[in-house]
């Protein structure tokens, strides 16, 4: 192992003695209109490396350079971060290459090369990894730059953006320590941009940079560009596993993936006069999906320029006017990038002096609602399939549309306009900082607003706990617009208006003072901010929207079902095209009004008599329930699952409650405490709970039953079709479910009597239970259907309480020993293969048996993409969650299409 540094913020290379023996390609080179890479190499070479290797075979100017793999990333940490054996001459000799073809040396003092070392991953993952720029320059070098480009501010700023990046990225110096000085600088000589800076002014920051570097390093800055360049690579490798990347890995369920590439190289600039500069741009609007060139750009400046906010950038459609030539050319460009990848494409670009060079290109993140819009163009322009705008689009994005907005007619007090850099409405209480966002809104439940002067890489975690992210500073480029546009999260940015005062925890708003705590609102499709709370509306959806989900309707083989317990949610999801109710939780219904006072009856109650006459008081209530519900669901199927919940869910536990319970009831507080400690249990989720309740008081069951079947018979009667399916829950003997099932049959042939009518319907079960699914063979011979209820299923497959799982859950997920949250996300080799079995085995007796799902995975698109795999012929999931399963399951139908089986 050698030692390349030593010093206080010690950093070291260290280099594997292992022989590189299979002699493993390590570097890619590419430029001058050729690429070693060939197409279909992202995985090995990053997005980034990937597309500029192409672009680079399409002609298209980008400046040359070198990829290391992501091979060699992931063996730096295999090898307990060892660089791999070979991986240095590789670069040495990619560094000669690169050489020759720019006709410049690093450390030159004749023609300095300098380059720029990025990450990029296989899947993007923007700013959370590191990028140095202008590395190569040293004393000499600066000097070299002068002459050569006979523009001594340039080579100033550009060593002194070297320093700064270098020690932040680096050695771990923070931007404050840097800021300090270049702000002391504007403040003496009375400037207000970095680009009234003069070239003196510069070359006296770098001094005092220098300084900087060497007091909180504890050595000089490295003059050697080699060592440089190693330091900087290694830098790049170890910011994969830095917290953020960690967590936007985890937030965006990116996974399998071994490490970064690193992209080295030659720089351009865009900081080189009025005639250089810099910008990005989307091939279409990434806000709406409007087929429109759309970017920003700065003259005389460098990439970071642009997304930093310090700078607002100008629209790009006034390059035209500016420089109509390269306009033209990235126009063309354009429309080849996105005609090769046949995506809408986002680019960086820099102009120097006058010449066009594509720096990156890459599919670009939109919002939900310009990706069913782009989507949709696609196919029309025939550049894509209907199968393949399918799977382009996220499920969970969707999320983003069926969100309220703000009712336009309530009334708003604007306080100021910024940009509208994210669409969507939110409201909440002002926070100035992401850990306070994060506290609030998972200890306090609390909707927050983060309201930051600029955003970071390091505020990811509270961007993603808020509601909205409003900023003072930056562009619709700047780090909050992209970040939360990925997130699909409202955010107003650069709102100059916007006075924030960190230390005092306060904003002042043209003259208006606001404290952490107040309430705001943001309208982030039209960049306002008002004061205060403002009501919100249901979201209307597009025509494009619709289009999608009929292109997915017809291709998914799985119907998607509504968890509803009332007839509004009933309503709800049939507008996002439930196709019957899979779950509706005869529970809820119970908390009602005054009906809880009926349920505590019940409960109170010594004996069977005096139970049944608490229930005649609810059976009206529930059958208007019913009704209700068979009304809006107009003859599509409607599971309703009998009670469930433990009895000591429905009586209070505080002694105030307690008292105030006793004198409605008109009985003592000591029944009443008697009662709740005779309820009380040591494990309730695995105690009296279920159709355990249904066997101890069968009376409870055959109200619920006739309920529902005197609801039907009515509706019926109405000339509305109706469908019930009655559920048991929690069995895990088919004696339960016999017996239960016999009792109910009993009950619906007494309704069908008195009312002198009939109507279909189903007697079936939940498989909640290992043992149930273990012997679903004989429960099938019962069941007339199957619901999985995965929520109690993972629940007791993993022996996780639901309710208390969440403490370590958390440090699970943090240490690796669970890849995702398996109450969120099916765990499929566990409870999948409980569900795989009891498929089955119970299809080996009732081969239609009809099985759906009713947990909360029944609206998680992996989940539904297993499901489909498992052969269930439906999911139910919230409303909410409807369209979103009807796309994952549309998109596992072709996924699986594709290999020609269902399954
Ligand atoms: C389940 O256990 O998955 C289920 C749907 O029932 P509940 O969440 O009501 O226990
Ligand atoms: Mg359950």
């Amino acid at each position: 192992m050698a030692t390349a540094v030593l010093n206080k913020r010690k950093k070291t290379i260290n280099r594997s003695k292992v022989k590189n023996k299979s002699n493993k390609k390590f570097v890619y080179y590419f430029g001058g209109k050729q690429s070693e890479a060939k197409p279909g190499m992202k995985a090995l070479l990053g997005g980034k490396g990937a597309n500029l290797a192409e672009m680079a075979n399409l002609g298209i100017p980008v400046p040359p350079g070198f990829t290391i793999t992501t091979e060699a990333c992931g063996l730096y940490y295999e090898n307990d971060m060892n660089w791999p054996g070979g991986l240095s001459d590789q670069i040495t000799e990619k560094i000669d290459q690169l050489e020759k073809m720019m006709g410049a040396q690093l450390g030159s003092t004749e023609d300095p090369l300098l380059v720029s070392v990025r990450s990029g991953a296989a899947v993007s993952m923007p700013g959370m990894m590191d990028t140095v720029l202008n590395l190569g320059i040293n004393e000499a070098v600066v000097r070299a730059l002068i002459i050569k480009t006979e523009n001594e501010r340039f080579a100033w700023d550009s060593y002194r953006r070297f320093i700064q990046m270098f020690g932040n990225v680096v050695m771990d110096i923070e931007h404050e320590e840097f800021e300090h000085v270049i702000e002391a600088k504007k403040k003496a000589v009375g400037v207000h941009l970095d680009t009234e800076l003069t070239a003196e002014d510069l070359r006296d920051i770098v001094s005092k940079y220098l300084e900087v570097y060497g007091r909180e390093v504890g050595s000089d800055f490295p003059q050697d560009p080699r060592m440089q360049l190693d330091l900087a690579i290694n830098a790049v490798f170890k910011s994969w596993n830095n917290p953020r990347a960690h967590r936007y890995r985890q937030l965006n369920d990116i996974r399998g993936l071994k490490g970064t590439a690193v992209n080295v190289q030659a720089m351009v600039f865009g900081n080189m006069g009025e005639t250089s500069g810099t910008g990005v741009l989307f091939s279409r609007n990434p806000s709406t999906g409007e087929n429109k060139l759309y970017g920003e750009y700065l003259m005389n400046a460098q990439g970071e320029d642009v997304v930093a906010g310090i700078r607002t950038p100008k629209p790009l459609h006034t390059l035209k006017k500016q420089n109509a030539k390269v306009y033209d050319q990235l126009l063309k460009i354009t429309q080849r990038l996105e005609k090769h990848y046949r995506d809408m494409q986002d680019m960086e670009f820099t102009i120097q002096e006058g010449k066009l060079y594509i720096l990156q290109t890459r599919n670009g993140k939109r919002t939900a609602s310009a990706a069913i819009r782009i989507a949709c163009d696609l196919v029309k322009e025939k550049l894509i399939t209907e199968d393949q705008a399918l799977l382009r689009l996220d499920p969970k994005s969707l999320d983003q549309l069926l969100h309220p907005t703000f009712d336009p007619k309530a009334p708003k007090d604007v306080l100021s306009v910024g940009l509208p850099a994210s669409p969507g409405a939110a409201t909440g209480k002002i926070v100035f900082d992401a850990h306070t966002a994060e506290r609030w809104a998972q200890e306090r439940n609390e909707r927050v607003i983060l309201v930051r002067i600029e955003t970071s890489p390091e505020d990811i975690g509270g961007m993603s706990a808020a509601k909205g992210i409003l900023t003072a500073r930056g562009g619709m480029t700047s780090h909050a617009a992209v970040v939360a546009r990925g997130m699909g999260k409202c955010c107003v940015a650069g709102c100059g208006d916007l006075n924030i005062n960190y230390s005092k925890k306060e904003v002042e708003v043209k003259g208006r003072k606001f404290k952490e705590g107040d309430y705001i609102s943001l309208d982030g499709s039209r960049g306002e901010v008002y004061a205060g709370e403002v009501p919100t509306q249901e979201p209307k959806l597009s025509k494009e929207f619709a289009q999608v989900m009929k292109w997915a309707d017809r291709r998914r083989f799985l119907k998607v079902r509504t968890n509803a317990d009332t007839p509004h949610d009933a309503i709800v999801a049939r507008k996002f095209g439930a196709e019957g109710i899979g779950l509706c939780r005869t529970e809820h219904m119970f908390f009602e009004g005054d009906r809880i006072i009926a349920v505590r009856e019940m409960i109170l109650a010594d004996d069977r008599a005096g139970r049944e006459k608490a229930l005649k008081k609810l059976l009206p209530m529930q059958r208007s329930d019913f009704e209700g519900i068979f009304v809006a669901m107009k003859g599509l199927a409607v599971t309703i699952r009998l009670l469930d919940p433990p009895l000591h869910e429905f009586v209070p536990h505080e002694k105030e409650n307690q008292k105030e319970m006793a004198e409605i009831m008109g009985v003592s507080v000591d029944k009443v405490r008697q009662k709740v400690s005779s309820l009380s249990e040591f494990n309730p989720m695995l105690g009296h709970r279920g159709c355990r309740l249904g066997i101890s008081y069968p009376e409870i069951y055959d109200m619920q039953v006739r309920a529902i079947m005197e609801a039907a018979c009515i509706v019926k009667k109405k000339k509305i079709k109706v469908y019930p399916e009655i559920m048991i829950p929690l069995v895990g003997t088919v004696k339960e479910l016999s017996v239960l099932k016999q009792n109910a049959k009993r009950v619906i042939q007494q309704v069908f009597q008195e009312q002198g009518t009939k109507v279909d319907y189903l007697i079936g079960t939940m498989i909640e239970i290992p043992r149930a699914a273990l012997t679903s063979a004989e429960i099938a011979k019962e069941a007339e259907f199957f619901s999985f209820g995965t929520n109690d299923l993972t629940q007791m497959t993993f022996g996780y309480s639901r309710d208390d799982a969440g403490v370590f859950l958390t440090e699970y997920l943090n240490q690796g020993i669970l890849d995702y949250d398996p109450f969120q996300t099916l765990d499929a080799s566990g409870v999948g293969e409980l569900i795989r079995i009891g498929i089955e085995s119970a299809r080996k007796v009732k081969p239609k048996l009809k099985v759906g799902i009713c947990g909360e995975h029944g609206g998680d698109p992996n989940s539904v993409k297993l499901c489909h795999g498992l052969g269930m012929n439906y999911v139910s999931c919230s409303p909410f969650r409807v369209p979103i399963a009807r796309l994952s399951a549309a998109q596992a139908a072709v996924a699986s299409s594709k290999k020609g089986k269902r399954k």
